[in-house]
């Protein structure tokens, strides 16, 4: 079997941001600058690097980024208070509250506080709970999780038709499992949910023609659990001393799978993309 192609998500993440940049431009032209607010509570230094990732890929498309930068030990009125003046602000369109939030702060309630006309994170429970309606693709909320919302863009882009496939998602969280899940059962797959209590793992990803591993644990999928020809979407991001590794193990799987995405240049690149897409989306409803 020849090796698997490999899905470059940074070049798919690239060619979305210069469609956004003229979906940008066209709204500026209507006087309409979208604008994003970034919440970052504390100077987590992994947490900072992220948020200015997210602002300056902001600026390159030509969106404007606010930045918020609440104190580590602000009380929780306080924080929400800062989220509501955000949420009656016209010149944001989206909110983004980085997570994790310091341990004294209630995150899903501090989540609650965002607009779910500016959730452009996509986990506001109003936002999550149109997901889990949606029995199709047209009925999906506006605002989608970013990193499920890659996901499935770089599956798009091998060109494999999702529906009637089998999909095995490894991994159930409410950021990252679950609502990949969602979305390729609204592209009509059959879906399967794998978890750490899943009994012979191997036997369940070997059924699937799509895989997606939203796990956390390096190297976890090798070559043997992987069906011949399968699409496998790594999102895990494992900071080892030899450097970023995902959950896939990537020499191996390539020699079996018919696609499969690097860590990192994979999903990674597509997070951010999603997030400036929900921000444009928001500014273009906003604006009608
Ligand atoms: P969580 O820790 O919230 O969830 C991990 C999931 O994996 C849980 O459902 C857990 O099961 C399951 N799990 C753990 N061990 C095993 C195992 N041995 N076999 C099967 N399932 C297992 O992680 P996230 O969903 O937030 O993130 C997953 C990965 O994706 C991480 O590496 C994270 O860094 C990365 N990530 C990458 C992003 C990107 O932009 N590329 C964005 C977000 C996350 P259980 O529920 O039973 O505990």
């Amino acid at each position: 079997m020849p090796e698997a192609q490999i899905i470059d998500g940074k070049k798919v993440a690239e060619q979305l941001r210069q469609e956004l940049a003229e979906e940008v431009a066209a709204l500026m032209k209507q006087g309409i600058t979208p604008g994003l607010a970034t919440v970052l509570v504390g100077e987590d230094p992994a947490s900072q690097v992220y948020v200015r990732m997210k602002e300056k890929a902001c600026a390159k498309v030509g969106l404007m980024s606010r930045g918020v930068r609440p104190p580590v030990d602000v009380p929780q009125e306080e924080l929400i208070a800062r989220i509501e003046e955000l949420n009656r602000d016209p010149a944001i369109h989206g909110i983004l509250v980085q997570l994790p939030l310091p341990k004294h702060l209630d995150t899903p309630e501090v989540l609650q506080h965002v607009s779910p006309d500016k959730d452009v994170d996509g986990f506001h429970p109003v936002n999550l709970g149109k997901l889990l309606s949606a029995k199709y693709w047209d009925e999906l909320p506006t605002f989608i999780p970013c990193t499920p919302a890659g996901a499935i863009k770089l599956i798009d882009s091998t060109g494999t038709q999702i529906e009637g496939k089998r999909a095995v998602v490894v991994g159930r969280s409410l950021i990252v499992g679950k609502p990949v899940a969602m979305l390729l059962l609204a592209r009509q797959a059959t879906v399967t949910i794998c978890h750490s209590r899943t009994r012979d793992l191997g036997a369940v990803t070997r059924e699937a023609d799509i895989l997606v591993a939203a796990v956390g644990v390096p190297r976890l999928i090798e070559a043997e659990m992987v069906k011949p020809g399968a699409v496998v979407i790594d999102v895990g991001v494992n900071r080892l001393e030899e450097g970023l590794v995902g959950d896939v193990d990537f020499d191996q799987v390539i020699q079996v799978a018919g696609h499969v995405t690097p860590v990192p240049g994979g999903v990674g690149p597509m997070t951010i993309t999603m997030l400036l897409a929900n921000t444009v989306r928001s500014a273009k409803a906003q604006a009608s």
